[in-house]
């Protein structure tokens, strides 16, 4: 056993937070155990703040219920409770040790454990299986965590074959980490991996989805995507992805496109774009191998890849239970990704762009190309690439008075008063009058969309 006492992670602020210390003395006077666990030791060893902080405890979760005024069984089948103090929500779990896997998935039944260090060795990883004893700051570090993570090394606690057999999510959760902390896999934990995609293949979609997401989240997501190919969790998870190493596109590509879509995703991470921006650009070119035909003059053509990225775009994300909001906003990204702009654009071209593409999806279009042109380059894009569209768009957007129909100088009642029949032909005829008002903007007058509306009316209905 290895019990260090830490100078400099004494020293870490959120150890002497005003909030963790009473409510240690809570436990301690009422004889009970607590640790801090999880995460935050990973971060204080790290030399990192940590907001976010979960104890371990030899107190009942009952017991805890009874020790403090408001606590919330959130958890209460793992034994995790949540207590609400000052301000902080702090997750309480009573010292678990796990024997039973049937599924791959999650314990069958949780056992309570006498001591800190059996919780600890159910953990997935030795640098999430050390802990600080509370009030005092000894850090319980039976599986050489600190070693581990000074080595930057994602180790199994115990035989990974076994960790891995038990939850099939945790090769996932070692890409996470990957990704997250800049870490590599230690040789035999990576060794494991193959062997357990069986047993991730019945891993429930949102667990795996979570750690997809806080992948693609983190600061260097390509990291745990090379992971994830190299141990065959990328074809198990994300075939349509996979399947586009190998898929060459010279002539104007330097990559192949998985290459392409993971430096298009970096540079998205690396940029802080939003994470629907970065899936866009991990996805937006999965349609390519389906449509890529040789062209004239040897150069490979992927006509129309945009839509059939779309569709298994969308396959994925639904697969994975991803939210509606979220299928959506990536969806209209992707099919919107080839857009070309050339200063010989009408207004009124400016202006259809605009309507088609969504006024509120442009901030998001423009830097997926900005992450586009990065993974196509593998360079630094010139950051005014896009700024002569961007001023022309503002441009005509300052002088445009009518982009959607609540835009326009009439409504359907306006339409009804001037003698159209109430009913489907109103909307038609506002759909038309949009279309000339974005044609001409000069035509957006009461007076004047009545005249074109009573024209219409008058000829067809
Ligand atoms: P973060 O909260 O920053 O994402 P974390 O390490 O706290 O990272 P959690 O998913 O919150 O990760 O889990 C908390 C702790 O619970 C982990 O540090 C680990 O000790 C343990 N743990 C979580 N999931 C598993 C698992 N599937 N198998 C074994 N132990 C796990
Ligand atoms: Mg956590």
């Amino acid at each position: 056993m290895n019990n260090l006492r830490l100078g400099p992670i004494r020293k870490a602020p959120f150890l002497r937070a005003p909030v963790l210390k009473e409510i240690a003395a809570v436990f301690t006077s009422a004889g009970k155990e607590v640790y801090l666990v999880g995460g935050a030791v990973r971060d204080l060893i790290l030399g990192r703040d940590s907001a976010d902080w979960d104890l371990a405890t030899n107190a009942l979760p009952e017991e805890v219920t009874r020790l403090f005024k408001r606590v919330i069984p959130t958890g209460i089948k793992h034994g995790t409770v949540t207590i609400h103090y000052k301000g902080a929500s702090i997750e309480v779990t009573t010292f678990r040790t796990e024997s039973d896997y049937s599924d791959g998935r999650r314990p069958d039944e949780i056992r309570y454990a006498a001591a800190i260090e059996n919780d600890l060795s159910r953990r997935d990883f030795t640098m999430n299986a050390a802990a600080v004893k509370l009030p005092e700051g000894t850090l319980i570090d039976p599986f050489n965590g600190q070693s581990d993570i000074s080595r930057k090394l994602i180790r199994c606690v115990g035989k990974p074959e076994e960790r891995f057999a038990e939850d099939g999510l945790r090769p996932m959760r070692a890409v996470r980490f990957a990704a997250q902390l800049g870490f590599n896999l230690e040789k035999e934990t990576l060794a494991a991996i193959p062997g357990a995609l069986s047993t991730t293949a019945r891993v429930a979609a949102e667990r795996i989805r979570e750690e997809l997401d806080k992948t693609i989240a983190s600061k260097s997501p390509q990291t745990g995507f090379i992971v994830m190919e190299e141990t065959g969790l990328l074809r198990l998870i994300l075939p349509e992805l996979d399947a586009c190493r190998g898929v060459e596109q010279k002539g104007y590509h330097r990559y192949d496109v998985l290459d392409h879509s993971l430096l298009a995703c970096a540079y998205a991470a690396r940029k802080n774009f939003s994470q629907e921006v970065r899936v866009a650009a991990l996805f937006h070119d999965l349609g390519k191998p389906a449509v890529r035909q040789m062209g004239a003059g040897g150069i490979w053509t992927f006509y129309n890849h945009e839509k059939e990225s779309v569709k298994l775009a969308e396959g994925i994300m639904r697969r994975f239970r991803y939210p509606n909001a979220v299928i959506d906003k990536v969806r209209r990204l992707i099919a919107a990704h080839m857009f070309h702009y050339e200063d010989v654009w009408k207004d009124n071209a400016v202006r259809r762009f605009i309507i088609r593409t969504g006024e509120d999806l442009l901030p998001e279009l423009f830097d997926l190309r900005m992450a586009d042109t990065a993974g196509t380059a593998g360079v630094e894009p010139n950051p005014a690439m896009l700024l002569p569209f961007k001023k022309r768009i503002e441009a005509v957007l300052a002088k445009s008075s009518a982009l959607s129909l609540k835009d326009l100088a009439v409504n359907g009642n306006d339409l009804i008063a001037a003698g159209v029949k109430p009913g489907k032909y109103v909307g038609i005829i506002l759909n038309e009058l949009l279309e000339a008002a974005v044609d001409d903007p000069a035509l957006n007058t009461r007076e004047k969309l009545l005249e074109i509306a009573g024209n219409i009316n008058r000829e067809r209905y």
